[in-house]
């Protein structure tokens, strides 16, 4: 038996005691050592995001330790330190082959229904969903990796050229990582926004070369101020707001990318800017996550042109997942990303 957090309907958590999970051939079963605290998880346990019924052990950002193998083939596993992608395709499908399995018609992910995640003690994944921690990176990192990958592995889809103006708008942990990401690739001028004065600090930090505050300041006469009256080559939304996602557009520069990642509430859907994306010639493009980027990532970490260590603002054990989900629903200035430890 182990311990693990179930979530048993709306704002319900339940510590309980529930079997080991079966390992079957092609799976490993992981001792979890770090589990990030996804704000997707508060809205589903708060009911305002819908992906599955209850009661369901969630948790889709995971790191830990092989302790168990399903096959023999897969024996060399056995005490590997290991971060999961989670994403669980057919494996033979054209997005399967191509890197998208989160694409994948007969798909799922580890963390939602069907599939077991990792607010437990143990979890139960595919060998093709773990990836090998670097002997430098500590399993906090790995536990949030999940969360920088999916913003780097758009990076490296949407691109970025040498130079090339950017625009980051939001400074959570995807905004940060977006400005990391492109300060990696070698990005010009960088121009993050904040909403708070209290981030501006935290977006220098991570690579931002100009931080405007969109309540403080006529930030769109400053975007272009700052870009020469062009607009940004690349514009990134990382806030999900209607009005950011506007704003993305228009200040793009013309013949340049935007990049939508941040989800926007569905029923406050912004009005879709058709006119400027045609005149302007933009490649718009909606991005989530791509399993090719984290092998990349891995390596950026070990090298140090990213930082994760420093995003891992809070901790808690596995029965405190529910204030660490108050916590991650609240959104306190100094939070960037909670994990959780099953075996605190
Ligand atoms: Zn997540
Ligand atoms: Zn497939």
């Amino acid at each position: 038996m182990m311990k693990a957090m179930m979530w048993e309907g709306r704002d319900a958590l339940r510590l309980v005691d529930v079997p080991v999970p079966e390992c079957k051939p092609g799976w490993l079963l992981l001792k979890v050592m770090s589990a990030g605290v996804c704000a997707t998880d508060a809205h589903i346990i708060h009911g305002t995001f819908f992906n599955g019924e209850p009661p369901h052990v969630l948790g889709h950002e995971i790191a830990g330790e092989v302790v168990q193998v399903g096959d023999p083939s897969l024996a060399a596993w056995i005490g590997r330190r290991v971060v999961v992608e989670t994403a669980i395709g057919c494996g033979v499908c054209e997005h399967c082959r191509s890197g998208n399995k989160h694409l994948c018609a007969q798909g799922g992910e580890i963390g939602f229904p069907p599939y077991a995640g990792g607010y437990a003690q143990y979890v139960a994944v595919p060998y093709t969903c773990a990836h090998v921690l670097p002997d430098t990176m500590t399993y906090d990192e790995g536990g949030i990796l999940e969360a920088i990958a999916c913003p780097v592995g758009a990076i490296r889809r949407i691109g970025l050229a040498f130079g090339q103006t950017v625009l980051v708008q939001g400074v959570g942990i995807a905004g940060l990582s977006f400005l990391q990401a492109v300060r990696a690739c070698c990005a010009g001028k960088v121009i993050a926004t904040i909403t708070r004065e209290s981030k501006r600090d935290l977006a220098l930090r991570y690579g931002a070369d100009v931080v405007v505050n969109v309540a403080a300041e006529d930030w769109h006469a400053r975007v272009l101020a700052e870009t020469e009256g062009r607009g940004v080559d690349l514009s990134i939304d990382a806030a999900g707001a209607p009005q950011s996602i506007a704003d993305a557009v228009t200040l793009c520069a013309a013949r340049g990318r935007v990049l939508l990642y941040g989800l926007p509430n569905e029923q406050s859907l912004p009005p879709f800017p058709v006119t400027r994306i045609i005149m302007k010639q933009l490649t718009v493009l909606g991005l989530t996550n791509n399993e090719l980027g984290w092998a990349p990532l891995l390596s950026m970490v070990a090298r140090g042109d990213i930082n994760v260590r420093d995003m891992v603002t809070h901790r808690f054990s596995l029965a405190q997942l529910p204030q660490a989900i108050e916590l991650v629903s609240r959104r306190p200035d100094d939070l960037i990303k909670a994990v959780v430890h099953p075996w605190a």
